[in-house]
């Protein structure tokens, strides 16, 4: 009758409202020494899946618990900038860069909830591999309650395909955190672990920074505003 029709009429609205008017943000942080296509097309995958509004790119001072990069926050962050220019969802955020010292994640999430208020919902993209040590982060149970994590997977590591790879105390807190669909991340601002289908790319900064060591071309695997500013500023070549 019209009660049902009504109460109907109403989800369908209220489901509109949160479809249109809480915006979803991701996040992707990384070392990017340098940014690559592996980063980018992942990025451009999961902003069209899940329906970002932006896509922030976060840039990392020291990491805590990795090699310190081979090129320094400056360039690293323009690198990023050249790279993400004419994408109009993908946003460069450099708070890491004025933070200065080593980079905790957490931080900037709470800064980023601050800012941008309790309703947002903050998608936190992270490669399956970065995924696996999670545990390690500084704080990062308190991570849950300020972002969903995007998984993308990477050749190599097993965890898309067996989630149950995870360390145990990791594994523990995922347990009733598995999102099944990326509509499900729209209902909740923090919380989710979702396991993104994207492309797999065999790319890394790590061969990236070795082929250019080495003298050889990194075309294609990087985009060209990216590898010219590379080449004017000398990095990467070996010599310092
Ligand atoms: P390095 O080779 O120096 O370790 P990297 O290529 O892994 O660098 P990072 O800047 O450390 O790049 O990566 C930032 C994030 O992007 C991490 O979560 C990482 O797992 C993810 N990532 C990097 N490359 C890819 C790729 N080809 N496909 C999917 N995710 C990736």
């Amino acid at each position: 009758g019209l009660k049902g029709t009504v109460s109907a009429l109403w989800h369908s609205e209220s489901v509109q409202a949160i479809e249109s008017g809480v915006p979803l943000v991701g996040i992707f942080g990384g070392t990017f020494d340098p940014i690559h296509n592996g980063h980018l097309r992942v990025a451009e995958e999961i902003a069209e899946t899940i329906g970002l509004r932006e896509l922030r790119f976060v840039p990392a001072g020291i990491p805590r618990l990795r090699h310190a990069p081979a090129a320094s926050l400056q360039h690293r962050a323009a690198i990023v900038g050249l790279a993400i220019r004419g994408n109009s969802r993908f946003v460069l955020d450099e708070r890491e860069v004025r933070r200065h010292g080593v980079s905790y994640s957490v931080e900037s999430l709470r800064e980023l909830r601050r800012e941008m208020g309790e309703c947002v919902i903050l998608c936190f993209i992270i490669g399956a591999d970065a995924f696996m040590k999670l545990a390690d982060w500084h704080s990062w149970r308190e991570l849950f309650g300020l972002c969903h994590f995007i998984i993308v997977a990477r050749p190599g590591y097993a965890l898309a395909s067996n989630r149950y790879a995870l360390p145990q105390e990791l594994e523990d807190e995922c347990a009733q955190r598995w999102a099944s669909s990326a509509d499900s991340l729209k209902y909740t601002p923090s919380g989710l672990v979702f396991i993104a289908p994207t492309t797999l790319l065999d790319i890394s900064a790590t061969s990236i920074r070795a082929h250019i060591a080495a003298g050889k071309s990194v075309r294609y695997l990087m985009p060209d505003a990216a590898i010219d500013y590379i080449a004017a500023n000398h990095l990467y070549s070996g010599g310092g």
